[in-house]
């Protein structure tokens, strides 16, 4: 059995009368851990530690800063095995899976390592003789950070990276219903030489922790990531203390597949794509346009691959897919599709949970799904998909865009002119023309419209953790 705890001030908390809440295996249902939940004290206790964290850390030089974060991606990297394994027990995904998101964690801290030392500011050209203008480029403050349960390590390590290479201290909360891939992530930044107080680890009741910690005056920022619904009610409390904000929140990326692509190539890269993790992914093809002269091999294709998925518990080597991550994704699913049907869908497989243990669910295709259907305007955050066709190019970036939304987006065509006018016209923070990949270490991950604001990785990634001080001097 697991046991996290939080982390604060360079030492694991404990206090009398914390209670504990189950952590569970979603492949089995069987129970493989427990997390201590902090009450008030010890969120004061990482409110202290932060304050003072921030104030050593922002003066230790940024070569030091990267070179520490260089270290910690090492660790990563050598304990990717131990905590891929971990991270299925706790969220599902397959084994393999969860190894290459650990990779692709200390992949991230890499780039930040190096990214720490270019925090550059400038020198303007004074308008008066004898004055000099400088903008001097500075770390934000402490930090809170709040993570979901999709990516439990890629997600923590990119907050923790990015304020961290600023010269931030940070108050991180991992998701409950998945807390030992987090405090992996933070032992290995601990091991590399984090001093203490610079990154705090707490585990808590989500609103209680997140209602305590945006109302210090220590937190000078937040980032979240999650649902939009729960950034809506973050962002209301970072406005009561003007907070700076990074929010990656839902998305319901639409993939819009043009009649000059090979329908059945085109159609089996989706599927790849579509059930990664499940389908438990923000930045997920969600929402299929297929024009109409392509449409049906397109979906028979796309049904095929979608049949011929293996699921299973993700510890099997044979499995393609996991489980869901907790159980009230299965109850969503079902929600989506009865909803889907019965306003004209056609289900074309899967669409039930699995019988017996864990949180399974079957790949599922919706065809001929009309927009009034919710899964066409509700993220649907699992494995079911619908596919429906266009006509017109006009035609459907009306409909692609008619959404609150705007995370990712998906072009497959091969005409430089539609793939160019499409990237253009989509509202979206990322746009993929003929492939699935939108995130790198060294390009902004975000969100526009309701999908959120600001963005993690490349060099907004750091830009977000810092601010501009004007200063100017007069010097004769
Ligand atoms: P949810 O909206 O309640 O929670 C989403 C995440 O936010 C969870 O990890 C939760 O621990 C955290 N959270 C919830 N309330 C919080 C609060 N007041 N303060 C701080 N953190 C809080 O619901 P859920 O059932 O966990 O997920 C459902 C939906 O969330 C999904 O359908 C999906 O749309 C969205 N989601 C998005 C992402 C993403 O990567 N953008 C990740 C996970 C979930």
């Amino acid at each position: 059995m697991e046991h996290a705890r939080s982390f604060i001030a360079g030492q694991y908390y404990t206090a009398a009368g914390m209670p504990l809440s189950p952590v569970f295996n979603p492949a089995t249902g069987a129970q493989i851990g427990q997390v201590d939940i902090i009450h008030a004290a010890g969120l004061d206790a990482a409110l202290l530690a932060a304050s003072s964290g921030f104030e050593s850390w922002r003066r230790t030089s940024a070569y030091e800063r990267g070179r520490i974060l260089q270290a910690a991606a090492s660790l990563i990297r050598e304990r990717k095995e131990a905590i891929g394994r971990l991270m299925t027990l706790e969220q599902g995904k397959p084994l393999a899976e969860a190894i290459g998101e650990v990779a692709t964690s200390a992949d991230n801290i890499e780039w930040m390592a190096q990214e720490a030392t270019r925090a550059y500011g400038r020198l303007l050209v004074p308008r008066t003789a004898g004055i000099t203008q400088a903008v001097q480029r500075e770390p934000i403050g402490p930090v809170a950070s709040f993570c979901p349960w999709n990516f439990p390590a890629l997600t923590p390590a990119r907050k923790i990276a990015g304020a961290l290479a600023a010269g931030c201290s940070l108050i991180l909360k991992p998701s409950e219903e998945t807390p030992f891939t987090a405090a992996h992530i933070v032992r290995a930044f601990i091991d590399a030489g984090v001093p203490a107080g610079v990154l705090n680890l707490v585990y808590g009741k989500s609103r209680q922790v997140s209602a305590h910690l945006i109302a210090s005056p220590v937190i000078r920022k937040i980032s979240f990531t999650g649902s939009t619904a729960v950034g809506k009610e973050l962002l209301a409390l970072a406005a009561q203390g003007v907070k700076r904000a990074t929010m990656e929140l839902g998305g319901h990326a639409p993939v819009v597949v043009f009649d000059d692509v090979d329908p059945v190539a085109a159609a089996r890269q989706a599927v790849i794509a579509k059930f990664r993790n499940a389908g438990q992914v923000c930045t997920s093809p969600t929402r299929f346009y297929v024009q109409a002269g392509i449409y049906p091999q397109f979906l028979e294709a796309f049904v095929a691959a979608a049949r011929a998925i293996q699921v299973g518990d993700g510890m099997d080597p044979a499995s393609q897919m996991g489980p869901l991550a907790n159980g009230r994704r299965v109850d969503a699913m079902e929600l989506l599709v009865a909803d889907a049907v019965k306003h004209g869908a056609r289900l074309e497989c899967g669409g039930s949970r699995h019988e017996g243990a864990g949180h399974f669910f079957a790949p599922t295709v919706l065809s001929g799904v009309p927009e009034s259907a919710r899964i066409m305007y509700e993220e649907p955050f699992g494995p079911v998909v619908p596919l429906a066709p266009f006509d017109t190019f006009e035609e459907v970036l009306g409909r692609v865009n008619a959404l609150p939304f705007g995370l990712a987006a998906y072009v497959m065509t091969r005409s430089l002119a539609r793939a160019s006018a499409m990237s253009d016209a989509l509202e979206a923070g990322m746009v993929a023309v003929n492939h699935y990949t939108v995130s790198t270490p060294a390009s902004p991950f975000g969100g526009v419209k309701e999908s959120g604001y600001g963005s993690e990785g490349g060099i907004e990634g750091l830009d977000a953790y810092l601010t501009s001080k004007t200063v100017t001097q007069r010097v004769a």
